[in-house]
């Protein structure tokens, strides 16, 4: 499994964050200087006219910053794992140096108005580390680092399925948001919530186990006996009533 965020909800550990202006616009933008009708290389971020922090996404390397010829301050950092450079622009003030190595959700800088901007934004570019075209950061899915294809995410999943059928997460959008901002990816549990429910659709009871299940825990939860869950169930679990697995799908 995949698990893939927009950029800026990394940057800004926070996804309530809006597009004000997309990456290619030609549309004329109003700014201190007048009208302007430039290619837009970048993607600007609304942050409620807040000062939010913004953070490094993984190890990577300060290239440059300070304040360029228009007033922005800005910071370029290079990630070297996905190949890429990202510009912070705007900013109100810088939290790093020329050179300093960085890390996951270290802290470099607060969102700003600094430069040519209408209020307080991130502007944010994005580059090949060798350079050339700047690229639509919004449509960049940034693929989140130590997640690795074992038992251990689906693990994670069905227990988060779990308290999505348990309505800890709230329903739609609200539920999509809090998933995402936790790193999940959303439409993966979505697709394990269903799988529990249309199995329960069906007339007989399902439970999917879940880490620290037993038999005995099962049944109790269902009023029933784990030799009367055994009996049920044989077939999926075999001989050993103490070897029932993460994500097997029982009947009770
Ligand atoms: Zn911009």
């Amino acid at each position: 499994m995949v698990i893939k965020i927009k950029l800026a909800t990394k940057i800004f550990k926070r996804n309530d964050w809006y597009v004000t202006s997309p990456f290619g616009s030609r549309a004329p933008i109003k700014t201190k200087k007048g009208i302007t009708t430039n290619f837009h290389n970048g993607c600007d971020y609304g942050t409620n006219g807040e000062k939010w922090g913004q953070y490094a996404l993984e190890n990577g390397k300060i290239l440059s910053c300070g304040i360029a010829s228009d007033g922005a301050k800005f910071i370029w950092v290079n990630y070297p794992r996905i190949n890429k450079k990202i510009l912070h622009y705007h900013l109100d003030s810088i939290c790093v140096k020329t050179g300093q190595e960085v890390h996951e959700g270290l802290l470099l800088g607060y969102t700003g108005s600094t430069g040519m901007a209408t209020g307080i934004h991130l502007h944010l570019g994005m580059k090949n580390s060798n350079g050339g075209e700047y690229e639509d950061p919004h449509n960049y899915d940034y693929q989140l680092k130590n997640i690795n294809h074992s038992e251990t995410s689906k693990i994670d999943l069905i227990e988060i399925a779990y308290e999505v059928i348990a309505g800890k997460y709230g329903n739609g959008k609200t539920r999509i948001d809090k998933l995402t901002n936790m790193g999940y990816n959303a439409s993966d549990v979505q697709k394990i919530v269903n799988e529990i429910k249309n199995k329960e659709l069906k007339g007989t009871n399902f439970y999917m186990v879940k880490k620290d299940d037993t038999l005995i825990k099962i049944a109790k939860k269902f009023g029933t006996t784990w030799e009367k869950l055994y009996e049920l169930n044989k077939d999926i679990i075999g001989n050993n009533p103490d070897l029932i697995k993460i994500g097997q799908i029982l009947k009770y």
